[in-house]
Order: structure tokens, then C-alpha cells, then sequence
């Protein structure tokens, strides 16, 4: 079986008009399918761009990214990637349920019978099917996105800082939800965040990077039991391993 993630010495090079920018520098990671994955860092070191070559929306200088074996290209035509980002960049004069639909439209797929409600069910939007974005909540709209990211029945779901604007409370009840549905889905998952409790809680390995150029540093499986609840957050083995991601981001001696 293949990798679900795989990242082989991935360089990228920005040119910004006679200087270059080197974003990435011999990024090597590999996941097994179902397994989910964030990169955790600081602002600037390099996770939005792993994550859109991932999605096909950048090319690498040099080396390869692949998902359940497939270059980006052919994931994102064959329909095997879903992505959501911070913004969840829904359409405003579609309900909840046509934006959800949105993606099966752009690629001439018709739903299934109870495909779209089934999703809307799994994401908590019961009873907001005909709402617009403009009369939902900023958490609310976030599910949209990710009920939107999942429509194709997607094999890897991409997440850039789907949370990253929203409150701590709403962030973290979204937080159970996604595991919730990432377990139900059995979906490959990248998650980039810049929060070590987030990434703690709810990654099978954590993948810290460190900028200039931006790179992998450490890879640190995360072996607390499932299904995680809030309560986990505040045993012993989950405070350790915020104490070691955090000496990882910011060296001995210091904290979030
Ligand atoms: P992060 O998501 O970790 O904050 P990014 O991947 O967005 O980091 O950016 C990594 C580095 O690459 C930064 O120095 C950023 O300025 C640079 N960069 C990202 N995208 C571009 C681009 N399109 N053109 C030039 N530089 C870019
Ligand atoms: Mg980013």
C-alpha cells in the first residue's frame, strides 16, 4: 500500500523580482494512509506552501509530493483531495447546502441521494440548509468549508488553519468535531496550525518545522488514546508533550 502523505527532499524557490526566496529546503515526510498529520510552526516558516504543492497549487523547485501514491495533479482531477482554508471563502449567494454541493457541480458529478444532508448531518448544520453564509457564525461557516472539502469523498483532506480565526471556546469544540469526522471518514489528513494544544490533540504524529529555510526539524508521534476528550488536555502525558513540541519551537526553557 502507498504512503497517504509522502514528501521527498522538497525544495521551493520564490523569485521575487532578482532575489529568490527559498520557502522549503529538503522537506522529507511520509504518513500511512488514514493517519493525521500536522505541521506545526511559527508564522512564515514554510507549512501553507507544503501544503499547496500538496494541493497542486504550487510546483516544488525540486523533489516530490505525493498523495495515496499519486502526484498532486492527478489527485486534484481525479477528485481524491479536499482542501479548507482560514477563510472559508464561501460563495454568498448560495444556502448552505448549494455551496456544499459546489464542488460536484464544477465537476459535472451528480450527488448522491442522501450525500449533501448526510454531510450537512455530520458536520452539525442540521436546520441551516437553506441559510445563507452572511446569517451563520464564523464556526458555522467553517463547517460549511469542511463539509464542502468532504463532498468529492475525498482520499486526503488538506486543512490550512481552518480554526486559525476563531475564538478559543468555538475552536475547540470544532476541534472534537474534526476528530469526530476524520475518524468516521477514515480520510488521509494534513492539518497546518500554529497551536501545539490543537496539534496535540488531535494528530497521530506532529511534524515541527523551523523557518529560514523552512524545514522538518522533528516528527513527534502523539500516542494519547482515542477517541480524545477535552479531559485529556489536562493529564500529565498530554502537558509533556506540549513541554517537548514547544522546547522543539522555541529551545530549553520556555513555553507557549
Ligand atoms: P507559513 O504558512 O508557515 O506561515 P508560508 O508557506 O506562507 O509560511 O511562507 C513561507 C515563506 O515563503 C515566507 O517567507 C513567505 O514570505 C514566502 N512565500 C510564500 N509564498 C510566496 C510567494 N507566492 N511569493 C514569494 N514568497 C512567498
Ligand atoms: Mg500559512
Amino acid at each position: 500500500m502507498s504512503d497517504g502523505i509522502s514528501l521527498n527532499g522538497l525544495v521551493k524557490e520564490f523569485k521575487l523580482g532578482r532575489r529568490s526566496v527559498t520557502a522549503l529546503t529538503g522537506v522529507d515526510l511520509r504518513t500511512p494512509q488514514g493517519s493525521f498529520l500536522s505541521l506545526l510552526g511559527p508564522s512564515g516558516c514554510g507549512k501553507s506552501t507544503v501544503l499547496r504543492i500538496l494541493a497542486g497549487l504550487e510546483k516544488p523547485t525540486a523533489g516530490e509530493a505525493l498523495l495515496h501514491g499519486e502526484a498532486p495533479s492527478v489527485a486534484r482531477s481525479s477528485h481524491h483531495l479536499g482542501i479548507a482554508f482560514q477563510d472559508s471563502a464561501l460563495l454568498p449567494w448560495r444556502s448552505v447546502t448549494a455551496n456544499i454541493r459546489l464542488p460536484l457541480e464544477v465537476a459535472g458529478i451528480r450527488p448522491g441521494k442522501n450525500q449533501v444532508s448526510d454531510l450537512i448531518k455530520l458536520v452539525g448544520l442540521e436546520g441551516f440548509e437553506k441559510a445563507r453564509p452572511a446569517q451563520l457564525s464564523g464556526g458555522m461557516r467553517q463547517r460549511v468549508a469542511i463539509a464542502r472539502a468532504l463532498v468529492v469523498e475525498p482520499k486526503v483532506l488538506l486543512l490550512d488553519e481552518p480554526f486559525g480565526a476563531l475564538d478559543d471556546m468555538t475552536r475547540q469544540r470544532l476541534n472534537m468535531e474534526l476528530q469526530r469526522i476524520w475518524s468516521e471518514r477514515a480520510v488521509t489528513t494534513l492539518l497546518v496550525t500554529h497551536s501545539i494544544s490543537e496539534a496535540v490533540f488531535l494528530s497521530d504524529v506532529v511534524a515541527v518545522m523551523s523557518p529560514r529555510p523552512g524545514t522538518v526539524v522533528a516528527e513527534v508521534p502523539i500516542e494519547l488514546p482515542r477517541p480524545r476528550t477535552p479531559d485529556v488536555m489536562r493529564t500529565p502525558e498530554f502537558h509533556a508533550y506540549q513541554d517537548k513540541l514547544s522546547e522543539l519551537l522555541f529551545g530549553p526553557g520556555t513555553q507557549e
